[in-house]
This record gives C-alpha cells, sequence and structure tokens, in this order.
C-alpha cells in the first residue's frame, strides 16, 4: 500500500474509534514513527501534513533530524541512556520516555544549559514485562515529587507500551490502567500543572488504545510502513 492509501486508512480507523467512544478527532493526535525507514521516506511522510515524527535512537535520527527541521516536531519515544540526554534535549520537543532521576537530571542539566524547558511523558511499565522500561505505577507518584526539583523539566503526562497480543482487545486494560493512573495523580494534584497527555497505542492496538483516551498514538508500521518505500 502506498503511503496516501496507509494514511487515509488510519485516519478511517482513528474517526471510527473515536465516534465509537464519543471523543474528538482533534484530541487524537499522531506521531509517525521513522525509525523503520529511511529519510526520504520521513520527508514524504511529513509532506503528507503529518509533522510530528517519532523515533527511539539518536544516532538514526539525525539524518531525519537535519532534513526536517523546522518543518517537523521531534519526539523522542525509546529508552534514552543519561549520556544521551545531551544529544537530544533543544532537538527533541517532547521526551516520552523519562522513567529515572539520573535521567531527570541529565535532561535538567542540558536544558538549563540551553535555557529551555521540556516538555516530558514519564514512561510507565503498566504490563508489568520484565522486558519494558518504564516506572511501575507506584513509583510514578513519588517519582513526581522527585522531579518538582527539576525546573526545566514540565511533565506533561504519562506513557506506555502494552504488550503485544494478536488480539489487540487484550491490550485495553493496560491502556484503561494508564489513564486512570493519570486521573488518581491529577486529583491528588502531585504535579503543578495536571498530567494530559496520554501517549498510548501502535500500529497493533492503537485504535483500543483510542477508546481508552490516548492523546498521542505512536505509529510505525502500519503508517509509515517498515521498508523503504517507493512514492506514489
Ligand atoms: C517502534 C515504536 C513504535 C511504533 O511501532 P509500530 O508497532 O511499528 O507502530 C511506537 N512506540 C515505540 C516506543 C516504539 O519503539
Amino acid at each position: 500500500m502506498a503511503l496516501e492509501s496507509r494514511l487515509r486508512d488510519v485516519e478511517n480507523r482513528l474517526e471510527l474509534a473515536c465516534s465509537r467512544s464519543g471523543r474528538r478527532r482533534e484530541d487524537v493526535r499522531i506521531i509517525a514513527v521513522t525509525k523503520y525507514v529511511s529519510t526520504a521516506a520521513a520527508e514524504a511522510v511529513v509532506r503528507q501534513g503529518v509533522t510530528h515524527i517519532g523515533e527511539n535512537r539518536w544516532p538514526d535520527a539525525k539524518a531525519k533530524w537535519e532534513a526536517l527541521q523546522g518543518q517537523a516536531v521531534f519526539h523522542y519515544i525509546g529508552s534514552l541512556q543519561t549520556n544521551k540526554a545531551k544529544d537530544v534535549v533543544g532537538k527533541f520537543a517532547y521526551i516520552h520516555s523519562l522513567d529515572r532521576e539520573s535521567l531527570a537530571e541529565a535532561i535538567q542539566k542540558r536544558a538549563q544549559a540551553l535555557e529551555l524547558s521540556v516538555p516530558c511523558l514519564l514512561q510507565v511499565n503498566v504490563s508489568g514485562e520484565q522486558s519494558k522500561h518504564g516506572l511501575e505505577p507506584e513509583a510514578v507518584r513519588p517519582f513526581l515529587e522527585k522531579l518538582r526539583k527539576f525546573d526545566r523539566i514540565k511533565p506533561i503526562g504519562l506513557m506506555t507500551m502494552a504488550p503485544h497480543y494478536s488480539d489487540p482487545e487484550e491490550t485495553r486494560p493496560v491502556f484503561r490502567a494508564l489513564k486512570q493512573l493519570k486521573e488518581e495523580l491529577n486529583a491528588s494534584s502531585v504535579s503543578d500543572e495536571p498530567l494530559t497527555e496520554l501517549s498510548m497505542g501502535m500500529s497493533n492496538d492503537f485504535e483500543v488504545a483510542v477508546e481508552e483516551g490516548a492523546t498521542w498514538v505512536r505509529l510505525g508500521t502500519v503508517l509509515v510502513g517498515k521498508e523503504e518505500f517507493k512514492e506514489g
């Protein structure tokens, strides 16, 4: 399928998921995850009007960032080594994978040097899978309290990855739990500003995530494709 048809297909599915759950389409935004494709392919995505780009490794993202800076907003969605924070802060508008204090310190330090503030999402390991990064749900509140001392970090929401199930319906409890956690944190005002964002849902499970309240879906395979593709 060509990019345009994939985009149309994703749009239809998003619209349907929104209407099934009484949500407004404009409250759900797409991050095109370009980690599997070339710079040319990422540029084609942006030309189609999808201007939020997700990448999970700086060395792979570098050429795309250089080609597309100013035209696209970059989201860092992968696990971030502390010593790589300096490469990412200032280039990526959002970091979706904040999950430990040492990383917060590194982000703060770089943001201070650049005189920026960095909107971050806290990655939560809702499913408890060993292989997944992220804070345990119970650790999110104390972590948010620790973040208060990092004035350059703006916690804006939560991010999770669901396990890969062949039936996406099985991911629903994971997404529901992330939304509930956000609501509990907001009810007790643990951060200065309420958390507004839920980054959840990937190719296999984005419709369920939207039904459960996703504000950002991160779409690689289903939207951008997985190999070099020919335009047209
Ligand atoms: C790769 C990746 C995605 C996109 O994966 P697809 O299943 O291809 O849509 C989303 N989020 C994160 C954190 C990723 O690493």
